[in-house]
């Protein structure tokens, strides 16, 4: 297999890490001109692209159980819908930033381009705390986070989704406020809803279930068995939670999980279902008995056969990339991994699967959703699946070839498949005026 890296810039590994650039949009940037250069793509072309098409800011007065008021700031960013419409989560979080959501909304257009969806890329973001928010107050806050945003999404426009920290509940508040605006009932405005409103079968496993079937593929590439291959899982959500159960559905062994608050570590194996309803009762997996503990550190450098990043950005640095002893990893979090990591990482054999491939399960069955709603006629758990799977493998496939042909490594080939179909697409289509 072809790991051998030409454009990216090749650091001395030193003892001392010098400072990386952590800025995600950043960290964007350097992966899209990787491709670029060797897409030779025109130099105009590559600035359209290098930047996103629109960044709406909007300040979200809500008023709080308290009585008092508070201005919560949000953004929604559009980076390309060359493709199709824009599409892309929303995400709740107290350290959001314009630059997190420019660089999560550019991985989107990458992402949809990886798996051939026809859709641009988009993400949104509200600089908040949901875990100290009531239901109450996270309801008149998305409201009115979608009332200011209204003018720049709808069904052809741009799609939201769910991401980190919210979920199926928020995606009903936006449809209903989007619907009532419109004055009908609009599920195709968002994706991730209640099967109840128009959602679809297999979209709380999706991203998870994606993630499974291209870890099946990167084995056979590095001659590994699933079945009994050990895991460690960083992030236990809606997405490390699913990769748990289902990995061990496939006879997986879960040695380790995490989540914001630290992680539990059994050799043996970890019962994810009990970890589950753990969760559930203590709010953390910290403490579950059966596991000892372990922090989200130690878990990234565990010994094991497939690490999965499923929380946030940059906790594969190159402050730890030569720690990492999984031979794959696959990036169910969106950014998990530095360009400086990913470098230590190429070098030293290890199958990264991009979270661009990784985690695309999730927008794949969103845009099964989309479908369903706009021809009103629904699917049954076990088509969406398949589907889901025929999409994942194919694609999969795409960036195997794509390794074989420019010699790179998965995240580049990942890139330059992605990159040169929206660039066809740009430059088919042509500048308006
Ligand atoms: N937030 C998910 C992602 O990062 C899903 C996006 C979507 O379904 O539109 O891919």
């Amino acid at each position: 297999m072809a790991t051998v890296v030409k454009t990216v810039p090749q650091p001395v590994v030193p003892r001392m890490a010098p400072r990386e650039d952590l800025n995600p949009f950043r960290i964007a940037q350097i992966q899209f001109d990787m491709a670029a250069e060797y897409l030779k793509l025109d130099p105009g072309l590559r600035q359209i692209l290098r930047t996103p098409k629109r960044v709406m800011e909007v300040a979200i007065p809500v008023k709080l159980d308290n009585g008092q008021v508070k201005v919560f700031t949000g953004f929604r960013v559009q980076h390309n819908v060359a493709r199709g419409p824009a599409k892309g989560g929303l995400r709740y979080h107290p350290n959001v930033t314009v630059d997190e959501v420019k660089a999560l909304a550019a991985w989107m257009t990458w992402k949809t381009a990886t798996v051939n969806l026809p859709y641009g890329g988009a993400k949104g973001g509200v600089v908040c705390d949901p875990k100290r928010m009531s239901k109450g107050e996270l309801e008149r806050m998305t409201r009115r986070y979608a009332a200011e945003i209204q003018p720049i999404i709808g069904p052809e426009v741009d799609i939201p989704a769910p991401d980190v920290y919210t979920d199926a509940q928020t995606m009903a508040w936006i449809m209903d406020t989007y619907s009532m605006t419109v004055g009908h009932a609009s599920p195709g405005v968002v994706t991730g809803k209640p099967v109840s409103i128009g959602g679809s079968e297999g979209r709380s496993d999706a991203t998870g279930r994606g993630c499974l079937y291209v870890v099946e593929e990167a084995c056979k590439v590095k001659k590994i068995s699933l079945r009994g291959a050990s895991v460690a899982i960083q992030g236990f959500g809606n997405v490390g939670s699913a990769v748990a159960r289902l990995f061990a559905e496939k006879k997986a062994k879960i040695v380790a999980i995490s989540d914001s608050r630290g992680g539990v570590h059994n050799p043996r194996g970890i019962d994810p279902l009990r970890a589950i309803r753990y969760k559930e009762r203590a709010g953390t997996v910290v403490g579950m008995p059966g596991a000892s503990r372990i922090s989200n550190d130690e878990l990234l450098a565990l010994k094991c056969d497939i690490l999965i990043p499923a929380a946030l950005e940059n906790v594969i640095t190159l402050h730890n990339a030569d720690q990492i002893k999984a031979k794959i990893i696959a990036e169910a979090a969106n950014g998990p991994t530095t360009p400086h990591a990913d470098e230590v990482l190429a070098r030293k054999g290890v199958f990264v699967v991009p979270d661009i491939l990784a985690n695309a399960g999730g927008v794949t069955v969103s845009y099964f959703e989309w479908a369903q709603d706009l021809q009103g006629f629904f699917w049954q758990v076990q088509e969406v699946n398949s589907k889901l799977e025929s999409v994942m493998k194919r694609a999969f496939n795409d960036v195997h070839e794509s390794m074989r042909k420019f010699h790179v490594y998965p995240r580049a080939a990942a890139y330059i498949l992605a990159v040169g179909r929206v660039a066809e697409a740009m430059t088919v289509r042509g500048l308006f005026p």
